[in-house]
């Protein structure tokens, strides 16, 4: 006879509920705001639908499984002829069906490969941030189709063929040319061994054959190798030059892009980046010889915002899990969220989201405007490298302390946070790593007399809503100093963010933000600034409501 206690721990109290099933749109009011103050507040039930879509627990198990089952590359068949195809899980193929249906490669875009009307760019950019929330990884290759049509413009013809396959709202994973799919996908090719940021060091050669160009030479970094073209920089004759590379010739055979091997990333593994050679790859030129980096920095300017996007995803996800868990969780005989240091960090935590979307919209907003509105162009050319600076480099540190929020569940890999926190750097690091950024800033506001002045409006206004002497707020040196250089674009972007809030979020919120983030020096250690028991709720219910 057994005579044991019975022991059985399925018995679970304690815990949270998992975070699923959920309305991304719903749940998140600075969203909400921020899509109705930039002009989008129409798209509102259309965004509900996809908040739901893409917060339902078969998308979270979906992204857990794309991660888990990274692509693989198989260069060759069983008999030695070249493949350089890269296969992927079905989920990821799911994801980037689900997207490409929704828009969120092209929806800025029309079939004649002109800009969408407003509030295209601000719709989209909701649906983009919630994505990321879920899976990022194939966010990449939506990112760059999107992006390469602005480049693509600096050659008619070949926009006019290509544009009406980008637009459609169809995924075709085969591996045929283009031309026969009824959608298709691009990416880009730009860094080099020795050089990513320096491009003009690459050494990659494109020499004429016709009407067409061979490219011999390589890229240190191909991600999304399975796209059907590619924009990639070479040195012609005339210097360096973007073009299209298929990967398919017109004849229909397989051009010569040979897949070396895939890198082995810290994140972004559902994800494939490839190392590649191009064995005499068949081009098309995109743009003038010799104007490579002003054609296809056409295409950065947009990919930056999507870093920016991604990265204030990431962050709303991170802060959203923190605070639903500790709702339920005691400790100490009492929720965590009820306990004053607890609840510190997280009203921290929710106020540094409620600064990035407020941002980050604001800056779709001129990505909407800047075609018809110069000003509105200013702020995109200045804003887009500082916002992408800033929050880029806020999220791993960020995602990190929202991840002790959860203590030891957070920190293990059925959790999300695990996969948030490796994704995080790679945002900071390419399309410009932190210091590229800020050097692109010193250069526009040194050209620039007028960008200049607006950083300074930007610093009086934001002394004026806590009552401080304007000369606190000031741009930090004289846009000179190299060294400082990070000082200056910190600052620009977290003005830049304070003006944005304040037209999005409660005056005591943007008051706590401009007292915590710019009279004082945020010390990167969440819940050690003084945010007051009101304004402290006020965060909270705006970052989740309780219901
Ligand atoms: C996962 C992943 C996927 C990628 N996919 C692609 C892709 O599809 N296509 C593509 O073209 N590239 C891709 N990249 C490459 C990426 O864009 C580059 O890694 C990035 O641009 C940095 O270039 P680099 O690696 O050569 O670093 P470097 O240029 O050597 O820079 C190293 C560091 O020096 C800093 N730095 C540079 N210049 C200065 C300066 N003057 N002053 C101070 N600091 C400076 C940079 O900010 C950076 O932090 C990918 C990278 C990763 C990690």
């Amino acid at each position: 006879m057994n005579t044991l206690p019975r022991f059985d721990t399925q018995e679970v109290f304690n815990q949270s509920p998992p975070y699923e099933d959920i309305d991304l749109y719903s749940s998140d009011l600075p969203l909400q705001e921020a899509v109705r103050v930039n002009g989008a507040g129409d798209e509102a039930s259309a965004l509900t639908a996809f908040g739901r879509q893409w917060g339902t627990a078969g998308m979270f198990a979906a992204a857990r499984r794309a991660n888990e089952n990274t692509p693989k590359l198989y260069t060759f068949d069983p008999k030695g002829f070249r493949r350089d195809v890269v296969e992927f899980h079905p989920a990821y193929h799911e994801f980037m069906r689900t997207s490409i249906a929704a828009g969120l490669h092209a929806s800025t875009w029309t079939a004649t490969g002109i800009r969408a009307a407003p509030p295209a760019e601000v719709a989209r950019a909701a649906r983009y941030y919630m994505a990321a929330q879920v899976e990022s990884g194939h966010l990449c290759p939506i990112t760059m189709t999107r992006a390469a049509l602005a480049a693509l413009a600096a050659n008619p013809a070949l926009l006019a063929q290509v544009a009406p396959k980008v637009v459609a709202a169809s995924y075709d994973p085969a591996f045929r040319p283009w031309w026969e799919k009824p959608g298709m996908t691009l990416g880009m090719g730009m860094t080099e061994k020795q050089g990513g940021t320096d491009v003009r060091a690459n050494i990659t050669s494109a020499t004429p054959a016709g009407d067409f160009y061979t490219i011999v030479g390589h890229k240190w970094f191909l991600s999304a190798p399975m796209c059907d073209a590619f924009l990639v920089l070479a040195q012609a004759a005339g210097g360096l030059t973007c073009f299209f590379v298929p990967r398919f010739r017109p004849d229909g055979s397989v051009n010569a892009l040979r897949l070396q091997r895939l890198k082995d990333k810290l994140g972004n593994r559902s994800n494939a980046s490839s190392e590649v050679e191009f064995a005499g790859a068949y081009a098309l030129r995109v743009g003038d010889e010799g104007a490579g980096v002003r054609t296809i920095i056409q295409m950065v300017q947009l990919t930056r915002l999507d870093c920016g996007l991604a990265s204030t995803g990431f962050m709303r996800m991170a802060l959203a899990q923190a605070v639903h868990h500790c709702r339920y969780r005691s400790v100490f005989q009492r929720h965590l969220y009820d306990q004053p240091m607890m609840r510190a960090v997280l009203s921290d935590l929710a106020l540094e989201v409620e600064g990035a979307v407020a941002l980050i919209m604001r800056l779709a907003r001129a990505f909407d405007q800047a075609a018809s509105d110069p000003r509105e162009a200013a702020f995109a050319r200045l804003v887009t490298p500082a916002a992408k600076y800033w929050i880029c480099k806020t999220a791993p540190s960020f995602i990190y302390e929202a991840m002790e929020c959860l203590g030891g569940n957070g920190y293990v890999e059925e959790s999300i946070l695990p996969r948030l926190y490796r994704e995080a750097p790679v945002n900071a690091i390419w399309e410009g790593s932190g210091n590229v950024m800020c050097l692109d800033v010193l250069r526009a506001l040194r050209r620039d007399e007028e960008a200049a002045e607006f950083f300074a409006d930007l610093a009086r206004k934001s002394a004026l809503l806590v009552g401080a002497a304007s000369d606190l707020f000031a741009p930090m040196n004289d846009f000179e100093s190299e060294a400082k250089a990070r000082i200056t674009v910190g600052k620009l972007a977290t003005l830049a963010a304070a003006a944005a809030l304040e037209a999005t979020a409660p005056p005591a919120v943007t008051e706590a933000f401009v007292r915590t983030r710019l009279q004082r020096q945020h010390v990167a250690l969440y819940g050690a600034d003084d945010i007051d028991a009101r304004t402290t709720d006020t965060l909270l219910q705006r970052a989740l409501p309780e219901g």
